[in-house]
């Protein structure tokens, strides 16, 4: 349950939250506690106090579109979700490996009219004997990109030790599809207001997946941007599987931007510009696109970042999708 209460009340908030175990943001000119799904009504010698209740049918709350229209994330100077029809197109490698790699990467955004460059500094992997990452330098190298060509840097955190670092230097901090049952991490990230970018655990339901863009939200930062990037199912052949059907869902009922990832779900370069072009077609907020100068040499994710040639391709391919279903893509 939702409630609003209007900053005249403002000495009654503590009781309020304590007696229905709620957390509380502050607004400008009231509160707003949100407590379990569970509650239903207010106590009657309470109602004096509501200015707005919201009575959710499940802990999918904040994110849910009943409850508060499309919201609006903004990256730089470019805004998703709300009612803005802009796509945009986050792009860079898997992971920052050298000064010059990032720097190809940074003129391919250039070349293609792009502004947010991503790339991990801190990599989880799934094998502990792999890359991962250059860490702090990493997060330095892409901080020079920032004030050189004014980009917007989204990169990962991957564990709470160095939560603090990524949001001092990134623009998007994005939890990565291992780390959204981390609660370190998300509990961090509900007390900064940059956007974060979370992705879906792979083995995660929409239910679940929502509920932790809730957690962050309860916490203090309503700028989330979901990321759908493959689930895993009985599939071998492809790396992942991208749930378009869950887009429809996340599109149909929660009030946050979504972005689409198919270089993860596919798992080879092959596939990701086709995919990439439906996700357009979906009529959703951005693509997050991997891409390496020489995908052959690249210390992870190798067969699935695109060639810069590729890549290129694929945004030009991708305009008309977006123009087809009234976007543009930025
Ligand atoms: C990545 O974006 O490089 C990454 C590790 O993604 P995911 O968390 O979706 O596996
Ligand atoms: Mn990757």
């Amino acid at each position: 349950m939702i409630i609003h209460v209007s900053k005249t009340h403002e000495n009654k908030i503590q009781e309020l939250a304590q007696f229905y175990d709620a957390f509380v943001l502050k607004k400008e000119n009231e509160y707003i506690l949100v407590g379990s799904s569970k509650i239903k009504k207010v106590e009657p010698l309470h109602e004096e106090y509501v200015s707005k209740l919201f009575v959710a049918e499940t802990d999918m709350q904040l994110a849910d579109v009943k409850y508060h229209p499309k919201r609006e994330v903004k990256i730089g100077n470019i805004s998703i979700g709300g009612t803005h029809r802009n796509t945009i197109v986050i792009a860079g490698p898997c992971s920052v490996e050298s000064k010059d790699q990032i720097e190809q990467s940074s003129q391919l955004l250039l070349e293609n009219g792009l502004t947010s460059l991503r790339g991990g500094a801190f990599k989880p992997r799934t094998s502990p004997y792999t890359f991962r990452g250059m860490g702090l330098d990493g997060l330095k190298l892409l901080d020079r990109m920032r004030e050189k060509y004014g980009f917007t840097i989204v990169t990962e955190v991957r564990d709470s030790t160095h939560v603090d670092a990524i949001i001092q230097y990134a623009d998007v901090i994005q939890i990565g599809a291992k780390a959204m049952y981390d609660h370190g991490i998300l509990n961090r990230c509900g007390k900064t207001n940059k956007p974060i970018l979370l992705k879906r655990g792979f083995g995660a339901t929409l239910q679940e997946f929502v509920q932790t863009a809730d957690f962050i939200m309860s916490a203090g930062n309503e700028n989330v941007i979901l990321c759908e990037r493959g689930i895993r199912t009985f599939e071998t052949k492809t790396r992942f599987t991208l749930d378009l059907c869950g887009v429809a869902y996340l599109k149909e009922y929660t009030n946050l931007p979504i972005i689409l990832d198919p270089s993860h779900a596919m798992g080879y370069s092959y596939g990701v510009p086709d995919l990439a072009r439906a996700c357009v077609a979906m009529d959703i907020d951005g693509l997050l696109i991997e891409t390496h100068p020489n995908p052959k040499v690249a210390k992870s994710d190798a067969a699935q970042q695109l060639t810069h040639d590729e890549f290129s391709k694929l945004i030009q391919s991708i305009k008309p999708v977006a123009e087809a279903v009234g976007r543009k893509i930025v």
